[in-house]
């Protein structure tokens, strides 16, 4: 064996001793609400299909008929040739997001890493929250620009680095809206203000803010009123769109920079027509049916007042995605894997995906789950957590 591989070996057994092997749970079905995983009807809290669009029949439909019509791949990327449906998608989100225009990406990571590789460069500056996304973090270092990390929605914090680090050129300042790991928003009339007054970019990413906050499912930048204060905004349709893909919304010479220079636009093949055609269905239904939005937010003021009321830890919440936090790793497992023997699957999640001794339990609320699918995730939590002590 190569020293290589021996080092490899070394580290997974490592990571196997501290019980943490990531083993991704097998569905065999439809993800729905009550789903078939592992072999086993679960109710399901580990799914970022908000709205439940991923399984809607008319969204299915829309993508069997661009397949029909135009097959399965797209056989070349973007900048050579482009389908009307992806180009009928753009419009549809920059008609959304209230914006000139916007570019759609293979994923939402790859939006993030497009959009500040091509907007920064070495002699930049860049102002990252400390929780955002991994894809924000490695857009950072692919920008080359010197990026700045203040604490988590820490607003002082943030406002004494940009009085004392200082650039000739740009200054951005980037932000996950709605953070994935603890469903906490992002102050943004602050940081907006704090933007405004410095001279600075203002970048957020709206993966789980999309189809979930502000009118409509506009996300957090028009939930706070703030269209005009951020000029590069970033969304996903693997979310609550129930598709794949990302986009960047903004001003025309913002949008139209990026599709001449993103490496990950210019370099991969487009997302296959169908699931362009989805994500044009889904919006179609987020627009004409607020009733969903209404439903997600019944469900996760039920669930987050359930689970308070047990005496579990939710952390910042304010958003579907409700942590129950745990803290040792080995301790969010085994609180998992009890879950899962008693009919529920929700995720449990420590380290690197969160700071080391922050391991917890992560569910997603969504707009499909009905009173029956919540009683029993809570029962379930709190018969685990007795047994497990976290409560
Ligand atoms: C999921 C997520 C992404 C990546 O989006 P994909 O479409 O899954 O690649 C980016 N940013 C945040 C905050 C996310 O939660």
């Amino acid at each position: 064996m190569s020293a290589a591989q021996e080092s490899w070996k070394h580290i997974v057994r490592e990571i196997e001793k501290r019980g943490a092997t990531r083993r991704p749970r097998t569905i065999e079905g439809p993800q729905g609400t009550r789903a078939q995983i592992d072999g086993k009807t679960v109710v399901n809290l580990s799914s970022n299909n908000y709205l439940g669009l991923a399984q809607d029949q008319r969204v299915k439909t829309a993508a069997k008929a661009a397949i029909d019509c135009y097959g399965c791949g797209s056989c070349s990327a973007r900048s050579i040739m482009t389908t009307k449906v992806h180009a009928e998608l753009e419009d549809a989100l920059a008609r959304f997001k209230r914006t000139d225009s916007s570019i759609v990406f293979n994923t939402g990571f790859s939006a993030n890493v497009g959009a500040l590789q091509t907007l920064l460069s070495e002699h930049d500056l860049i102002f990252s929250d400390s929780l955002n996304h991994g894809s924000i973090i490695d857009g950072c270092r692919l920008s080359g620009a010197r990026t700045v990390v203040y604490p988590h929605k820490d607003v002082q914090a943030l406002e004494a680095l940009l009085q004392e680090q200082r650039t000739e050129n740009v200054r951005l300042i980037v932000t996950d809206g709605v953070f994935s790991m603890d469903g906490d928003v992002a102050p943004l009339p602050e940081i907006a203000r704090l933007a405004k007054s410095y001279g600075c970019v203002l970048m957020v990413d709206d993966a789980h803010g999309t189809g979930v906050m502000g009118t409509g499912g506009r996300g957090t930048v028009d939930f706070f009123d703030l269209r005009n204060q951020v000029q590069v905004q970033m969304g996903t349709l693997s979310k609550a769109f129930g598709s794949v893909g990302g986009y960047i919304a903004g001003d025309r010479d913002m949008v139209e920079l990026i599709r001449n220079q993103a490496r990950p636009y210019l370099l991969s093949t487009a997302l296959p027509p169908g699931d362009m055609a989805a994500a044009i269905t889904s919006l179609r239904i987020l627009e004409q049916e607020p009733m969903l939005l209404q439903r997600l937010w019944e469900n996760t003021s039920y669930f987050r007042d359930g689970l308070a009321q047990l005496g579990f830890d939710t952390g910042e919440s304010v958003t579907p995605i409700i942590p129950v936090h745990v803290g040792e790793e080995k301790k969010a497992n085994s609180f998992a894997d009890s879950l899962f023997s008693h009919g529920v699957y929700a995720l449990s999640i420590a380290y690197p995906l969160v700071q080391a001794g922050k391991a917890r339990i992560r569910t997603i609320v969504t707009a499909t789950h009905d009173k029956a699918d919540l009683d029993t995730a809570l029962d379930a939590f709190a018969k685990c957590g007795r047994k497990c002590g976290a409560i």
